[in-house]
């Protein structure tokens, strides 16, 4: 194999590592990447502090619009894989008809021009930390600054250590808990879905918005009994209790959808038998299904151990408070990527990056920040039409003796509302929209 041979294989694996299906790729391959040493710029360098962010989600689309509003002079570039954004927060009301797709997707496009930052559609293959250069699949580019908030990527290694087997579950059974395509395929499952077993996980760890597979469960169980369809939903969770609003939840999957859910708490999946459409969980009982939504754990990113930022539990190795890299303080992570269990959230990471646009501000003036905590926000809705939602609204505290944060969580009041929507989600998320497409 030559060397164009290789740079093309090099490139081809790229996108795909960096396309959603990193883990499930054969070993034998990741081993050819290379980076090219001759990298070509994609842009000059800047004559102003440049401010390069990686991942366009909530944070990364957060970080760009606070940056470049706190620090007009500083030239703010976001780097971002994907060409439109695609709301998983308020996603699973769309699941079951709900809402309209077009409330869900938004434009890069405009994000950038109503707020004068720069969006470059590539992919981030790798950081050179020394010269402070991020290559893409497109060239690389200079940074003074680098916020890394590529968000998650899933874990299927307690079910299989198998990459083939690992791409055929996230195929089959689509977490959705990652990308619009997964959460589509979840769509046309449930309104295909006519009768049978439908059989759903919680998985344990710091998952994607604790919150999100219970909604799920319940609104599907909503969504089907109302279509007066005969489906059985089987909801296995892995951890000992239901991890958020546990007694109102508890309390509709025993009374209003006892004829629906069955509910397994404490009990983990540990192994897919995917031929025959069956899950063994622990003491070697099976549940067999007819379709399945499978939510694996969740872990960093590949990125972020290529360019060698994890610590030796395969987290982020940042400094709590600031966000920095232990090794590189121009270097930062924000948003579903950092760890240190902070709830993972589109909330929390919209107010972090607000503080983090701040700090790197203040650095540039030789001063600095102090941390303030973001603030948390999630949503769990129970039945459509009428819209009931439950809410968790929370702050942290950081334990500098324990060396960690504590959640300080606030439930807040629902109305009483028997037969109106409430529609407080819905102004939260056309709030948050605004907020990160509109100047
Ligand atoms: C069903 C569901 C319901 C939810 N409900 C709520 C809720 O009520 N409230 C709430 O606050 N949160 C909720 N969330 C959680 C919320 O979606 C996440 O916490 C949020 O998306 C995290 O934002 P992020 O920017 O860190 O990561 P992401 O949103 O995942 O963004 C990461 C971005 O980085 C890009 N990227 C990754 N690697 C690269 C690379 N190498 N090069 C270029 N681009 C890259 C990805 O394409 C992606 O666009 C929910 C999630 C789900 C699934």
């Amino acid at each position: 194999m030559n060397r164009r041979d290789l740079l093309k294989l090099s490139a081809l694996t790229s996108i795909l590592l960096l396309s959603g299906c990193t883990q499930i790729i054969p070993d034998p391959i990741i081993r050819f990447i290379e980076i090219e040493p001759d990298y070509k710029m994609m842009m000059k360098k800047s004559k102003q502090e440049r401010v390069v962010i990686v991942g366009g989600g909530w944070a990364g689309l957060s970080m760009a619009k606070n940056m470049k509003k706190n620090a007009p002079d500083m030239d703010v570039i976001l780097l971002e894989q994907r060409t439109q954004f695609f709301s998983l927060p308020i996603s699973n009301l769309w699941l079951v008809g709900a809402i309209d797709m077009e409330y869900l997707i938004h434009d890069y496009l405009q994000a950038a021009r109503e707020n004068n930052y720069v969006y470059i559609n590539t992919t981030v293959i790798d950081v050179d930390k020394s010269d402070q250069v991020v290559i893409t699949t497109h060239g690389a580019l200079d940074y003074d600054y680098l916020v890394l908030a590529p968000g998650i990527e899933y874990d299927y290694s307690d079910w299989t250590l198998n990459n083939r087997s690992a791409r055929e579950l996230q195929t089959l059974y689509p977490a959705g808990f990652l990308s619009s395509s997964e959460v589509l395929s979840i769509r046309n499952k449930i309104f295909d879905f006519q009768e049978g077993v439908f059989l759903m996980n919680v998985p344990s760890g710091n998952y994607r918005s604790w919150a999100a597979p219970y909604e799920r469960a319940l609104l599907m169980a909503d969504f089907f009994k109302k279509e007066g369809r005969n489906v059985k939903i089987i909801l296995v969770d892995e951890n000992k209790e239901i991890r958020i609003h546990k007694e109102e939840i508890q309390k509709l999957f025993k009374k209003e959808y006892t004829d629906v859910i069955e509910f397994h708490p404490d009990t983990r999946i540990s192994w897919v038998d995917i031929k025959n459409k069956k899950v063994i969980v622990d003491g070697d009982v099976e549940f067999s299904f007819d379709d399945a939504i499978l939510y694996p754990k969740v872990k960093s990113v590949p990125l972020l151990e290529k360019i060698g930022l994890l610590d030796g539990e395969g987290e982020a190795n940042i400094k709590p408070l600031t966000n920095e890299f232990v090794d590189y303080d121009n270097i930062f992570v924000i948003g579903d990527a950092r760890s240190m269990n902070f709830n993972r959230l589109g909330s929390t990471a919209l107010s972090e990056a607000k503080q983090l646009s701040k700090r790197i501000l203040y650095r540039s003036q030789g001063e600095e920040y102090l941390w303030t905590s973001p603030k948390s926000l999630s949503f769990c809705a129970l039945s459509v039409d009428p819209l009931k939602l439950l809410a968790l609204q929370g702050k942290y505290s950081y334990d500098l003796l324990e060396n960690r944060f504590n959640f300080i969580e606030k439930k807040m009041k629902r109305k009483n509302l028997r037969n109106e929507d409430d529609n407080s989600l819905y102004e939260w998320a056309t709030g948050a929209f605004n907020e990160l497409f509109k100047a």
